[in-house]
């Protein structure tokens, strides 16, 4: 199996009716980069920038934030990596940051909403960001953004940080795309407004799915209860593609259901083509997508959608891989 996993590398992602799908790798730290390659995926989706704060005695300098940035860069050869800025706080505490005890971490003051009050650490990220990029096209996302206003005031940040570089003669990055990750419900109810303000949007299904159904990610005897197969989970991930799509904004999934293969294969049938996940689900999501049309993936799902059949969608998804290969 690895070995035909292997053996699948250098073979381009295209479904057996000709629809090219991006398969991109999770990362978050330098030994992560060398998986590009391993893989043949075609770059990094979603590179955790937390990591680094996480194996760190001490806050790490922006100069510091600047040299692995810089590094990944040129590990990633070119391919492009979207780096997502620190997703830290609620049960990813920094020793050596100060936060009161919370009783809903996962609710809690976290990712963008530390940014947004904290400036300062979240302007020195963007600056390393800036700084390490120039000559590459950045892409930098936002974790845990709940309304459209928070975006819009990271973005601002952005500008503040650009032009302050540019006022000190640094040079600039070749591009600077600024996406959101759509990864807390409320989002779900403002998917136009985000999709027209942001360059590009990635599901964070993870964090997504354990708010929608309101069942703790980490905590298994609740974790497994909803299938993320459902109709309630599909139809608000159709949504986000929907809206995606009707704004000519694309749209990436990063969340673990898009390493699974066959829930890779219903999130295909949707409307996603760009999909970012750990190294070991690069071979079998491609082995399914190979032998994958699309066309007829499609009209199954909106007629499984569309009707008003409770429960799981498993069962008929797995009917149709089987039927089909
Ligand atoms: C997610 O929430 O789906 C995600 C990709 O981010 P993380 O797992 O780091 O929260
Ligand atoms: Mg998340």
């Amino acid at each position: 199996r690895q070995e035909q996993y292997r053996s699948l590398r250098g073979i381009p992602a295209i479904t057996r009716d000709g629809t090219a799908i991006t398969l991109q790798l999770n990362a978050g730290l330098l030994v992560d980069m060398p998986n590009i390659v391993d893989t043949g995926a075609s770059g990094i989706g979603l590179f955790r920038t937390e990591l680094q704060f996480m194996v760190s005695e001490r806050m790490p300098s922006t100069s510091e934030q600047q040299t692995l940035y810089q590094q990944v860069l040129i590990e990633a050869g070119g391919a492009p990596v979207t780096f997502r800025t620190l997703d830290i706080g609620g049960d990813k505490i920094l020793p050596y940051m100060q936060a009161a005890e919370e009783e809903n971490p996962a609710l809690g003051w976290r990712a963008i909403r530390i940014g947004l009050d904290r400036p300062g650490l979240l302007r020195s990220q963007l600056r390393a960001l800036l700084k390490a990029s120039s000559g590459y096209h950045l892409r930098i996302m936002f974790p845990m953004v709940a309304t459209v206003e928070e975006f819009l005031r990271a973005k601002s940040m952005v500008g503040r940080e650009q032009a302050y570089l540019r006022k000190y003669g640094h040079p600039e990055p070749e591009s600077v795309s600024l996406g959101v990750m759509v990864e807390v419900p409320s989002l779900l109810f403002q998917l136009d407004e985000i999709a027209s303000h942001a360059d590009f949007l990635s599901v964070g299904s993870n964090d997504l799915l354990q708010f929608l159904f309101a069942a703790d990610r980490d905590n298994k005897q609740v974790s497994d209860r909803f299938d993320p197969l459902s109709a309630p989970a599909l139809r608000a991930l159709r949504a986000i593609a929907d809206a995606a799509a009707r704004h000519g904004c694309p749209v990436t999934l990063c969340g673990e259901i898009g390493g699974r293969p066959l829930e890779a294969m219903a999130l295909i049938g949707i409307g996603y083509r760009a999909f970012s996940m750990t190294p070991a689900s690069i071979g079998p999501v491609k082995a399914m997508l190979l032998e994958l049309n699309v066309t007829e993936l499609a009209n199954t799902m909106s007629t499984l959608l569309g009707s008003s059949e409770k429960g799981s969608l498993r069962p008929a998804l797995a009917a149709f891989a089987a039927a089909h290969g």
